[in-house]
């Protein structure tokens, strides 16, 4: 199939690009590099260097080529970033949806949209694990935003006809088996790459809140590794290839296993076979205390299976692309 990645260049996007073309697809990314990073994109790869809000190229890179499967990766995702510049979040991740559903539209295009969405739209959900049509009350501009973009892609395959779905990730991490591209944030705010430079280079890790109603007290998250979440991607666009005109569906995409934070530092002392300097701090605003998927209907309905979403594997590969790129992609 041929694959329209828009955010390609970024973390999830970068590496569903080398996902795609492992198993035989194409791709063309569409990026502004605002965030990504040119050199994650393989050489081979064409990229069109653009902002979502620019109509005109946007509709050009539509018109020219023919697409199966068009990926929206380019949203902005850092939820304390968003609390401060919401405009920014609401320009970006809605605007910008609202820009390409338009220049689907006017270009007819036939492709299935395959949604990054986030379990952020929840907010602090009332059970865990968490199911598809479960209550969505965000509490951040971030989530909102996420949730704007999911009823305007809903709407509009209602009426124009688009099929499109939007999966919700739980937490994407680890690198791609190759170690050649991996996450590259700056400032970094994620835990495990966190873990990882506490381990590599000594720096005392943050663990924020230990004071949460869980089993030891801090947070508890769902990891997903970055390329089994890249893999359901492409499932997604196959799936929705099959499907009617005007139909939209929402996946939740976690493995359905909670860890918390310090189970994850305990797991990476044990792989990496090195002590992790920690301390607890205070909780950062806007932290569920447990998120994780209900996965039923990503099994279900995509084939989901984990190939690397064990600890392990997560950590170990994280591991390698640091180790191989101490200083990410600069
Ligand atoms: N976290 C932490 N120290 C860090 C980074 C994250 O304790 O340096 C915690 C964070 O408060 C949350 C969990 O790790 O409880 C996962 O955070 P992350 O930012 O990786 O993903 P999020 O769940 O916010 O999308």
């Amino acid at each position: 199939m041929r694959f329209l990645v828009i955010g390609g260049a970024g973390y999830i996007g970068s590496h569903f690009v080398w996902e795609a073309l492992r198993q035989g697809h194409s791709c063309v990314v569409y990026d502004n590099l605002s965030r990504g990073h040119r050199a994650s994109v393989p050489r081979e790869v064409k990229l069109i260097q653009a902002d979502l809000l620019d109509k005109e190229t946007l509709r050009a890179a539509l018109r020219e080529d023919h697409f199966d499967g068009i990926f929206h990766f380019a949203a902005f995702a850092l939820v304390g970033e968003s609390v401060t510049e919401p405009d920014l979040y609401y320009e970006n991740n809605g605007e910008g949806v609202r820009c390409l559903l338009n220049a689907m539209r006017a270009e007819k295009s036939t492709a299935g949209l395959v949604f990054s969405s986030t379990c952020a739209i929840f907010g602090t959900p009332e059970k865990v694990p968490m199911l598809e049509h479960d209550p969505k009350v965000p509490i951040s501009p971030y989530g909102r935003s996420k949730l704007v973009a999911e009823w305007l892609i809903e709407d509009a395959c209602r009426a124009y006809g688009l099929k499109a779905m939007a999966l919700r990730y739980f937490n994407a991490c680890g690198a791609d088996p190759s170690g050649e591209i991996g996450e590259d944030h700056q400032p970094e705010t994620h835990l495990i790459p966190n873990v990882i430079l506490s381990a590599v280079a000594g720096k005392e890790l943050s663990i924020f809140g230990n004071d949460f109603p869980t089993r030891d007290g801090t947070c508890v998250r769902d990891y997903i590794h970055v390329s089994d979440l890249a893999d359901a991607h492409i499932k997604a666009a196959q799936h929705l290839h099959t499907l009617k005109p005007g139909t939209f569906d929402v996946v939740n995409l976690g493995t359905g296993k909670g860890y918390s934070n310090l189970e994850i530092v305990q797991a990476a002392e044990r792989v990496l076979g090195r002590k992790i300097p920690y301390r607890f701090a205070e909780r950062r605003p806007g932290d569920p205390a447990e998120l994780y998927a209900d996965n039923t209907k990503a099994r279900q309905v995509l084939g989901y299976v984990s190939r690397y979403s064990d600890l392990d594997t997560i950590i170990r590969t994280a591991l390698v692309w640091h180790e191989k790129h101490p200083k990410g992609f600069s």
